[in-house]
């Protein structure tokens, strides 16, 4: 039996991880199908403190999964699909039908991007409509694009395919961007970036074709509609918590995420970090830091069963 279970291997569960091992632990990781997370599919880390440069997202998870190991923790490229936290030891079932169980349980399963609730956009999903500038931008070479919505994802995801596209087009509901000042700054200053405003997607072309070949765009204020030629579609709407697996085991929000007391959850000896259960920040930095204070709980709940 685990002593300290962490599901999740983004700066939350990593984080837990260096602190359950370096307090002699030995935590397992069970890393899921995304290795690493949501930093992982972003570029440049601009904002997370101790590298004044800024540090590719891939290479940032890298170092802390290293250091993690470096003091005992063991990483597993596994992915949990269901749990039981109703009674001792916690049980938490795996893909291949197996079952781990554990004193305690991090979950710092982190969040997916979100796609557009239409017919033709779970159709064209991975044909040309996606939620990954970072991993799928490089097919877009010279091609005019969208991306949609008005948060820092939306910025970040345009600004990054402005290196290779002709043209971005960002298409935003409100007259207002929700993103940063600064990214949003940098999105608006760019030439390769247009931002068509209070505008929807009604429909993404061509499903027949099974090919992105253009948008149906409908002007929220003037009804308006009009045809948009891109071959992509980037999503930047915003993240679902990864919370499937703990459905009915403990209390969520009404918008899905773990609800918590600092990293406590409804259950005892279950904790939860990071974008799991944070709808407001979502940083890696607050994420990282969340994962600090789990394992934290962890180590002084084991301690107070006298192990
Ligand atoms: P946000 O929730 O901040 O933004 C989502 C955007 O998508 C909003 O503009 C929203 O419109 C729009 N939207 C949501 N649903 C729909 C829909 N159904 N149709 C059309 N538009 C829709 O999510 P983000 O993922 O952008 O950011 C999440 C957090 O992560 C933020 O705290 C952000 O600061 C942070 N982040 C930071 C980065 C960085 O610092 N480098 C990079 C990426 C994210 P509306 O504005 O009208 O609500």
């Amino acid at each position: 039996m685990e002593r300290v279970l962490i599901i999740g291997s983004g700066p939350a569960g990593l984080t837990a991880a260096l602190y359950a091992a370096r307090a002699g632990l030995a935590p397992l990781v069970l890393e899921g199908l995304e290795p690493g997370g949501q930093l992982t599919t972003t570029t440049e880390v601009e904002n997370y403190p101790g590298f004044p440069d800024g540090i590719d997202g891939t290479q940032l998870t890298m170092l802390m999964r290293q250091q993690a190991e470096r003091f005992g923790a063991r990483c597993e490229q596994k992915d949990v699909t269901g749990s039981d936290f109703s009674g001792r030891p916690l049980k938490v079932t795996l893909s291949d039908g197996s079952v781990v169980e554990s004193q305690t349980v991090i979950i710092a399963t982190g969040a997916s991007a979100l796609y557009l609730d239409l017919d033709s956009v779970q159709k064209l999903r991975g044909r040309g409509v996606t939620a990954c500038a970072t991993c799928d931008g490089a097919f877009y070479r010279g091609q005019d694009v969208a991306v949609l919505g008005g948060g820092d994802t939306a910025m970040e995801e345009a600004l990054f395919l402005t290196r290779m596209c002709s043209k971005v087009t960002i298409i935003h509901r409100r007259d207002e961007l929700r993103a940063s000042k600064i990214m949003g700054e940098r999105a608006l200053a760019h030439e390769k970036i247009e931002v068509l405003w209070d505008s929807v997607i009604d429909e993404v072309l061509d499903v027949e074709k099974g090919e992105v070949t253009g948008l149906k765009i409908r002007n929220v204020k003037t009804g308006a509609l009009s045809d948009l030629k891109v071959t992509g579609l980037f999503m930047g709407i915003g993240h679902k918590p990864n919370t499937d697996a703990f459905v009915g085991q403990l209390d969520l929000t009404d918008s899905g995420f773990v609800q918590t007391d600092s990293t406590r959850t409804s259950v005892e000896g279950v904790y939860a970090a990071g974008d799991v259960q944070d709808p407001l920040y979502k940083q890696a930095v607050t994420a990282a830091g969340t994962g600090c204070a789990a394992a934290l709980e962890a180590e002084r709940y084991l301690e107070s069963l006298g192990q």
